[in-house]
């Protein structure tokens, strides 16, 4: 049996949240653990599908202190770029990573938090969550899906598009997961793309860094009490990112309006047509992953944790980072997760001194 082991800062998760957060405190000279799920490097990024690439450009998808190279022949980096970069960032700065290490649960416990693992135990006096989203995926409660009698998927389970080659596949969603899947199987699949509303493609000339400066932008009119800006929502819900933006010229990216319940065969709108299918592929997006955090009973009424910043209002010897604007403008992103872990570390500086 493992005894319990003690340390100022606890980081639950290593992906590039985790690591930003440490690369922070050990600048400040906290000293910490990264606790990381994972048996490897590279967080979510690991899991995604063989043709993503990243929105933007790698100098404007970098964490904080070390650029991410530019990948050989790609304006775009891969995820597996991505994976590299962040092995390669844990191991420059040095940062203390066990793995694989899960958290179960954080207690409060004699003036202290008390991080349970199947690891053993660590006590600490504070506690960074970057656990992110991916871990937690959304599907929408829709009538009849338990009827449909083919093969249902979410995001996170899907790879390429040659798994579904001649099948008659249904992507839902209307965001940069459903029009990237949508666009992958465009080619060889029969393929219908369904969004609640009509997809809102960002200008073909603007990619994740206008998403970063708008985030940024609303969040300093909402610090300054300004008008909302509108932040990222304001621009569009699609990055036109190359394959997006091929498919759709080719007139291979119509979408329909959401159906209104599936049925054994396929899916069905209000009006009584059908699409037959094989396949539902959820595009639905993801919640931030918190079941570790639920002994500290911080969650609100419609299960939110309140922040003011990245620390939560109820336990200030927590922090979340990572999981998006709630926890900082752009804060769900590699280059937007600096300064909010930045914060996050200086907060805890100050509260352990
Ligand atoms: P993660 O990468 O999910 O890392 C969290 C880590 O915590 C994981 O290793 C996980 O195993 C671990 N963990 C979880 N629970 C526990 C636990 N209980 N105990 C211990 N460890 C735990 N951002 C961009 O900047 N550019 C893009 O182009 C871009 N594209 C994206 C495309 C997709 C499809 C998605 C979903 C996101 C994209 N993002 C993009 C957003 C964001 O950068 C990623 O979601 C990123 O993975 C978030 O990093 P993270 O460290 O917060 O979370």
């Amino acid at each position: 049996m493992t005894s319990a082991r003690r340390t100022p800062v606890v980081i639950v998760g290593g992906g590039q949240s985790g690591l930003a957060a440490g690369y922070h405190l050990r600048r400040l000279g906290v000293d910490f653990v990264i606790l990381d799920a994972q048996s490897t490097p590279g967080g979510a990024w690991q899991h995604t599908w063989d043709s993503l690439h990243l929105f933007s450009p790698a100098a404007f998808s970098s964490l904080p202190g070390r650029l991410m190279p530019p990948q050989a022949g790609q304006e775009y980096p891969d995820a597996g770029h991505v994976v590299a970069y962040l092995r390669d960032y844990g191991k420059r700065y040095e940062l203390p990573i066990e793995r694989p290490v899960r958290v179960s649960g954080v207690h409060r416990e004699s003036g202290l938090l008390r991080v349970e693992t199947d690891s053993g135990t660590w006590h600490t006096e504070a506690v960074i969550s970057a656990t992110g989203t991916w871990w937690r995926p959304f599907l929408p409660a829709v009538s009849g899906r338990a009827d449909f009698g083919g093969q249902q998927l979410h995001t996170v389970a899907y790879r390429r598009p040659q798994d579904f080659t001649g099948r008659r596949v249904v992507v839902v969603g209307g965001g940069n997961s459903g029009a990237q899947i949508a666009a992958d199987l465009a080619y060889d699949t029969q393929l219908t793309w369904v969004t609640q509303r009509p997809p809102l493609y960002l200008a073909d000339d603007i990619d994740g860094r206008a998403l970063f400066d708008a985030a940024s932008a609303r969040r300093r009119a909402l610090d300054e009490g300004r008008t909302d800006t509108g932040g990222v929502a304001s621009l569009g819900d699609i990055v036109a990112v190359p394959p997006v933006r091929e498919a759709r010229d080719r007139g291979l990216l119509k979408a329909a309006p959401m159906f209104s319940r599936l049925v054994p065969g396929g899916v069905e709108w209000a009006d009584g047509t059908r699409a037959e299918a094989d396949t539902v592929i959820w595009c639905t997006g993801f919640r931030p992953a918190l079941s570790h955090l639920a002994p500290l009973e911080l969650r609100g009424r419609r299960g939110h944790i309140a922040t003011t910043g990245t620390r939560a209002v109820d336990e200030p010897r927590l922090h979340l980072l990572g999981y998006g604007d709630w926890t900082g403008p752009a804060s769900a992103t590699l280059i937007g997760v600096g300064r909010p872990a930045r914060e996050a570390a200086r907060d805890i500086a100050s509260l352990l001194a």
